[in-house]
């Protein structure tokens, strides 16, 4: 009775020579938590019905297995201990949550805990060599959003690669605390590939930063991962015609205040030792539906960015 998953390409783009190893399969995903879906969000035009957690549950595992990422980030996770990491990790995968400190979710009557940052990887692919829970600050004071922070070797390269999963606040009027909690965040990554590299800052750390920064291309936050020295780029403006835009949407939502489409949501990589060497496409509007998401073919009103990375050869 469930219609079919929406149907998504994978785009083939080159973004120069000289890989090494097999693809990096990485999927960024804000997956709705159920306590926000069915209690905050007022999703006017889908049925309850579609939110229940069972069928979303199996949906947004679908969605997972249907991509097979090596490495998988999660923001709106309130479902980890008891699905999301015993099922993965019966599939292959190590992961690290981190709950938000306030989450919203335990305003909600039944909620199942609160919502944070999950980071999941493959363990055939890769071995860990750190995790750390951040609390993102803005100018000093301590937020109420987090990242995931998570260091890694690829088993057959030997390469490193330092992964980050985060999630910041959201809702307008709030641009100068996304702007600040980025920029708390990069000073953090800083820190943490400067430890790794020791005293060879010549060691180049490969870094993936996924996230729903709950921020258009135009805002400040995105500005500063776009011009920031750790050389980061955005993997999604590679499915543009001109290679320089994002896409028209990562979000797509009907609420009683309105309709929203718009790009929240970002796969950064630093492109001197990065290649990016496919995207998922996104869903046309037709495919999308009239009714937006979540819908009984989509569990979330985020849609899943996937990409295939390789690792640079060194020069
Ligand atoms: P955010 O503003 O970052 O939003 C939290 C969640 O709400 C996000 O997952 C976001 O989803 C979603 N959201 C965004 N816009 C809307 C909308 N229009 N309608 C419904 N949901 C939306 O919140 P904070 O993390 O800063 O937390 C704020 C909340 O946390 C407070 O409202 C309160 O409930 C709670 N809190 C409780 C405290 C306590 O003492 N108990 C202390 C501090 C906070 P998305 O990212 O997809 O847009
Ligand atoms: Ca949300």
């Amino acid at each position: 009775d469930q219609p079919p998953r929406l149907h998504r390409n994978f785009v083939y783009v080159s973004d120069g020579d000289g890989a090494v190893g097999s693809p990096i399969r990485v999927m960024q995903w804000n997956i709705l938590a159920q306590a926000l879906g069915v209690g905050v969000d007022n999703f006017v035009r889908c049925p309850l019905e579609a939110l229940s957690w069972s069928r979303r549950k199996n949906l947004i595992l679908g969605e997972i297995l249907a991509y097979r990422p090596h490495i998988l980030c999660l923001q709106e996770v309130d479902h980890y201990y008891d699905t999301f990491q015993p099922v993965l990790a019966s599939l292959g995968y190590s992961s690290h949550f981190c709950p938000k400190p306030w989450s919203p979710c335990l305003d909600v009557e039944g909620n199942s805990g609160p919502d944070g940052c999950a980071l999941f990887f493959d363990e055939s692919r890769f071995e860990l060599l750190d995790s750390v829970d951040i609390r993102l600050s803005a100018m000093m004071i301590p937020t109420n959003q987090v990242a995931v922070v998570t260091t890694l070797r690829c088993r057959s390269t030997g390469r490193y690669l330092c992964v980050v999963a985060t999630h910041l606040k959201a809702r307008s009027g709030w641009e100068w605390l996304r702007s600040a909690q980025g920029s708390d965040l990069l000073w953090h990554v800083q820190n943490l590939i400067r430890e790794l590299s020791g005293d060879n800052s010549n060691i180049e750390v490969p870094l993936l930063i996924c996230g729903d920064f709950n921020a258009v291309p135009s805002e400040e936050v995105y500005r500063r991962f776009a011009t920031s020295p750790l050389g980061l780029d955005s993997a999604y403006k590679k499915l543009s015609q001109d290679g320089v835009s994002e896409p028209e949407y990562t979000t797509w939502k009907i609420r009683g205040t309105g309709e929203c489409c718009s790009t929240l949501d970002y796969i950064w990589y630093t492109k001197d030792t990065l290649r990016v060497d496919a995207v998922l496409d996104m869903p046309d509007e037709e495919q999308i539906g009239p009714d937006r998401l979540p819908s009984y073919s989509y569990p979330s009103d985020h849609l899943s960015l996937v990409c295939d990375f390789s690792f640079r050869e060194k020069e």
